[in-house]
């Protein structure tokens, strides 16, 4: 592991190796046809990161643009009620209302960089694929996005805005029409035409260099929540808490801490209706690993190692494998994952409703569940990433 290098958005405690590899996890498992494109991806990104001039124009693009940085909110009511001192990183407060645009804006700035002529982007809930449209029209470039029939018909708002940001919609019926699909089939448009386009991919998961890639995007959450709450508390948080789908906003907050031994670091995994087969996307509660969409990972699998249907009442959890650094972080016992069920996230987002007047993600609220399934010390000061807000999801809350 190399210590820290580069400035804040940049710097990093767990380097990959040359090949992508987080300890036993991750690495590159695709066939031929994409080799070439994910070298030439990972040559583009080692010099954009290295350029002052990309660093700036990323920078100023997360300051005028996506709002950063972002405000950490002390939840005054929340943490009576619960015998803590509760701090939200409030990353439904971007543009499009979700940290997924931190990682868009700087993988659509490296597309105009790399000279691509369209970007192309899977989406589960259509959050990602709102702030991919929402990057490449910025950037004048035309977006495609794959997207399951059922998710199409579960987040119709998301589709809407998508089309009114100028992308193309492409609908995915093969499989179980989620993510997991529109995910194939955002590969093999890729592999089709790597010259031209470039895949803007959703979370710390995927073929390697995208798992540090996004990462590196999303770390920004991390270091300014660590430089909020030294200012505030004057220091370091007890507990840092993040909803886990593929990772992202997770090992955004997750990369910041890792070096403050003494913060303790819990991911929360979708439990679902209960963790029987098809019921849940807790990996790591019923995972094993194996390999999908090019990583090598904790997986949700039978023992023929086919991949397992999963159930989330949130989409942006709804997805069976997680992102290979998180199984590492878990490997050596630097983060523990836990999972909240269905019910204990629609419990806790009206929670957050009630008492703080804020309405968070369903996804954000199985971060927010945990604060009441675990034991922390009294009045410990405890950071929970909201990583989005809660309006695309009033159908189901509300229904
Ligand atoms: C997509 C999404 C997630 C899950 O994705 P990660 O990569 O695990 O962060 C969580 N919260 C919100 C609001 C999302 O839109």
């Amino acid at each position: 592991m190399d210590t820290p290098r580069g400035g804040v958005l940049f710097s990093l405690f767990m380097t990959p190796s040359s090949t992508g590899r987080f300890g036993c996890f991750g690495g590159s498992f695709v066939p031929e046809t994409l080799i070439e494109p994910l070298l030439e991806l990972e040559a583009a990104y080692a010099s954009a990161r290295r350029d002052p001039k990309f660093r700036a124009a990323l920078k100023n693009e997360l300051a005028t643009y996506v709002g950063r940085p972002t405000p950490l909110t002390f939840a005054g009511r929340l943490s009576a009620a619960l015998g803590l001192r509760v701090w939200l990183k409030r990353e439904d407060l971007t543009h499009t209302g979700a940290h997924k645009i931190n990682n868009t804006v700087g993988q659509v700035l490296l597309a105009l960089r790399m000279k691509k002529k369209r970007v192309i982007a899977e989406t589960g809930a259509g959050q990602h694929g709102v702030a991919t449209a929402a990057a490449a029209a910025r950037a004048g470039l035309p977006c495609v996005v794959y997207m399951g029939t059922d998710d199409m018909a579960r987040q119709a708002p998301n589709v809407a805005r998508m089309k009114m940001l100028g992308a193309t919609v492409v609908a995915v019926t093969s499989g179980l029409k989620t993510l997991k699909d529109a995910t194939s089939e955002a590969l093999r448009a890729w592999s089709a035409d790597s010259r031209e386009t470039f895949y803007v991919l959703g979370s710390a998961l995927g073929p390697h260099p995208y798992p540090t890639m996004v990462r590196d995007f999303q770390s920004v959450i991390g270091f300014e929540a660590r430089a909020q709450i030294l200012k505030e508390e004057g220091r370091l948080p007890a507990h840092v808490i993040a909803c886990v789908g593929g990772g992202s906003n997770a090992i955004g907050i997750f990369t910041a801490f890792l070096k403050d031994r003494k913060v303790a670091l819990t991911g929360v995994e979708a439990g679902g209706t209960g963790l029987g087969p098809g019921k849940h996307a807790a990996r790591f509660a019923g995972g094993a690993p194996g390999t999908l969409h090019g990583t090598y990972t904790y997986l949700l699998q039978d023992k023929n190692g086919q991949v397992l249907p999963t159930h989330s009442i949130s989409a942006g959890l709804d997805y069976p494998a997680v992102g290979p650094e998180h199984a590492e972080l878990r490997r050596i016992g630097r983060a523990t994952y836990a999972h909240a069920s269905d019910q204990q996230a629609v419990k806790a987002a009206h929670e957050l409703c009630r008492l703080e007047g804020i309405l968070p993600a369903l996804e954000s609220s199985h971060a927010l569940a945990y604060l009441h399934k675990a034991r922390f010390g009294k009045n410990a000061i405890v950071i929970v990433n909201l990583s989005g807000r809660g309006d695309k999801d009033l159908g189901t809350l509300c229904p």
